[in-house]
């Protein structure tokens, strides 16, 4: 019999060869190892659960077809998972795996799960921590980074609290997964580091990993390189906690994304605590499937919001205190009125100052926290001239400069004119008188009236504010290169 299905199985991939691309077979096939062939009904062997669905959602039409060209029109196909390791770790009740809801009606076929407890080998761990035998998983945490060194404020309470309560209970809590989301340098990594330090603080048995969406990714292409798309798939099952920093990197990586699809499915079917951050809310993640995005709205999505002065403030002594300095407190209010938006710029200037007085030998004063942050913040709003926005947005529509102060009512021109006098409100210290004058003489009702338009384009226009949020940058940018 063994023959039977052995043969049978060697003609199905002579034309599944055909069909798909030798990558493909190699990954997805190749593994595959035929059982038994009973009463039209060919069983295969795949090595996960993962790799099931995998076939399912991409091959199963060609798979279809195979079998009925070997075994005739009432041809069936089955699958027997091999259990990994992690599976047999787990309680018997995870491996009653279930058929997925999918496979049934895509078919008309009937699949029978028979999970083989069978040893799947040694799982490779690219996160092994050298010396050690048994499979322990570097958690790849900066230990510095805590919930009690992370400053409570309005700006953070929400998201700091679920923190709290998802490091007490892992997988246990509604927040799963936890998003937390926000600009650059508010915070993101600190909480969700700090997470799964207290995690392993709470519970040392706990598997914890913290990875970057980066390096996420690159694992993902080598394993597909290396035909071990598996072996990691296996490898992140073992996680207790999940931490992917900075996600909105996976935009337009539909292959990372649609592993990270499964590997987010069966760690959340198993009660295993997911927490991801990104710089934006999951709903205006651009370049990502709608399925993973659906996904990442099942938790809580919190977001960490520029802290006020009294939250910088406490910040900043938190910070002196770490760095056992004294600064006059008049000198760290001068820094925390200065720095408003950003906290990895307001450790900076701290540093800088303990730096230069150091080194200069010289008391931490006002003057001296003046230099110091009359390096670090670009005085944007008193450098940029409306000439420069002018220039540059003419430049973007393809607009001669001269039609933004011109009467036209051309839609390109008119939008171009609009956003240009937006940008100026915004970006400069200009009045709206002058920001008038400089479009020919208008009145400063028009300003405010083309302000209030490109408000609601960015409110409704995704496109459009991706525009406008890359020119923003590119002012900013040309500025700070001067
Ligand atoms: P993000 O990942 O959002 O870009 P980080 O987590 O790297 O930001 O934070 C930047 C710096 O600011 C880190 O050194 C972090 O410790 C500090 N920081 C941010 N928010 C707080 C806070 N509430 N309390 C203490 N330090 C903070
Ligand atoms: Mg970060």
């Amino acid at each position: 019999m063994v023959n039977d299905c052995t043969a049978v199985w060697n003609n199905c991939l002579q034309t599944i060869r055909r069909n798909v691309n030798n990558q493909s077979f190699k990954t997805w096939f190749e593994p595959i190892r035929p059982v038994r062939l009973d009463d039209g009904a060919l069983t295969i062997q795949v090595p996960n659960k993962f790799f099931y669905e995998w076939l399912e959602e991409h091959y199963v039409q060609l798979l279809k077809m195979t079998i009925r060209k070997e075994l005739g029109d009432g041809g069936r196909l089955e699958y027997q998972i091999l259990m990994s390791k992690a599976g047999q770790q787990q309680p018997a009740h995870e491996n009653q795996l279930r058929v997925p809801q999918a496979a049934v009606p895509k078919t008309g076929k009937k699949k029978s799960y028979q999970p083989g407890g069978v040893d799947a080998g040694n799982i490779k761990n690219p996160f092994i921590i050298p010396g050690i035998k048994k499979l322990k998983v570097d958690p790849q945490l900066n230990t510095s980074y805590n919930l009690d060194n992370f400053i409570e404020g309005d700006c953070n309470r929400l998201a700091r609290s679920a923190g709290y309560a998802v490091s007490k209970k892992p997988g246990g809590t509604a927040f799963n997964p936890l998003v937390v989301f926000g600009d650059v340098g508010l915070g993101k990594t600190h909480l969700a580091q700090a997470i799964g330090n207290e995690v392993l603080k709470s519970d040392p048995t706990k598997t914890v990993l913290y990875v970057s969406c980066e390096k996420f990714t690159n694992q993902i292409i080598e394993s597909i390189k290396n035909n071990a798309v598996n072996d990691l798939v296996n490898f992140y099952q073992l996680v207790d906690v999940l931490i992917v920093d900075d996600i909105q990197f996976l935009k337009n990586k539909t292959k990372t994304q649609e592993i990270f699809f499964h590997i987010f499915n069966q760690l959340h079917q198993h009660g295993k605590q997911i927490i991801l951050t990104s710089d934006r809310p999951p709903k205006d993640l651009e370049g990502l499937e709608a399925r993973l995005i659906s996904r990442f709205k099942w938790g809580l999505s919190a977001d960490l919001q520029v802290p006020d002065f009294e939250t910088r403030r406490a910040i900043l002594e938190s910070k002196m205190m770490k760095e056992g300095v004294h600064i006059p407190s008049q000198v760290s209010e001068y820094i925390c009125y200065n720095i408003q938006n950003n906290v990895r710029e307001l450790e900076g200037v701290l540093v800088s100052l303990i730096a230069q007085s150091t080194l200069n030998n010289q008391e931490i004063d006002i003057d001296l926290a003046k230099r110091v942050i009359k390096n670090f913040v670009k005085q944007i709003n008193k450098e940029i001239s409306v000439e420069f926005i002018q220039d540059l947005v003419a430049n973007h529509f393809d607009v001669p400069v001269e039609k933004l102060s011109g009467k036209t009512r051309k839609r390109h021109v008119v939008v171009a004119r609009q956003l240009s006098m937006y940008l100026a409100k915004k970006m400069t210290d200009q009045s709206l008188k002058a920001i008038g004058d400089m479009f020919g003489g208008r009145d400063h009702s028009t300003v405010i009236y083309s302000c209030k338009t490109v408000q609601d384009l960015l409110d409704t226009d995704m496109i459009f504010k991706d525009t406008v949020v890359e020119l923003e940058k590119k002012i900013k940018l040309t500025l700070s290169e001067h």
